[in-house]
């Protein structure tokens, strides 16, 4: 199981904020605003969280509301690509590829814009954090279902106990930070 082994990472792990019970009694927030007021610190997570896919070409970076399209669109300008947003139903104006997914209780959905993957476009997916990877093997979905060729997955976080990773098929995923934190 590829994950990036990235030297130094005490600072990044400092600048995420963990809020108990929030939004719900027994989850545990990670909290990335402290890492937004610290520029050089962003950077570099801009700059981990691209190279592992500035070898392959990328055409499209799609970014999942809404954390992250704070990371996707630096992602997208620091490998040449266009940057597509997956937003939840209702915000989007023009025509839509949608695809619903379960939650705890109901379900949810993620939509992009019709022209906003062309068939055949290679497409980064990116995100702040993978728990159960729900909300990312939506995407997956919603990039096959507009024709587009997954590249892979970017994530800062990923919270490894919840094995989001296995619904993620056999797509790169990489993920900056891990928790628990490995050695
Ligand atoms: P999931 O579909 O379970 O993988 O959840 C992923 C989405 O929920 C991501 O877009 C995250 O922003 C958010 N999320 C889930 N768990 C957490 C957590 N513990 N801290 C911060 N965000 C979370």
């Amino acid at each position: 199981m590829a994950r990036t082994k990235v030297k130094g990472l005490d600072a990044i792990y400092g600048a995420i904020r963990d809020i108990p019970d929030f939004p719900k009694p027994g989850i545990l927030f990670r909290d990335i605003t402290p890492l937004l007021k610290e520029p050089k610190l962003l950077k570099r997570v801009i700059r981990e969280m691209a190279g592992p896919f500035e070898n392959r070409p990328v055409d499209s970076v799609l970014a999942i509301e809404s954390r992250g399209f704070i990371l996707g669109a630096p992602i997208a300008l620091a490998l040449g690509a266009s940057l597509v947003l997956a937003r939840k139903p209702g915000k989007l104006p023009w025509k839509r590829h949608r695809v619903e997914y379960e939650l705890e209780y109901g379900t949810d959905a993620i939509e992009i814009h019709q022209d906003a993957i062309e068939a055949g476009d290679r497409v980064l997916v990116v995100d702040d954090v993978l728990a159960t990877g729900g909300t990312a093997a939506a995407a997956l979905r919603v990039v096959e279902q507009a024709g587009g060729r997954l590249v892979g997955v970017s994530f800062l976080i990923e919270l490894t106990a919840l094995e989001g990773r296995k619904r993620l098929g056999g797509t790169k995923v990489r993920s900056l930070l891990t928790y628990p934190r490995s050695a």
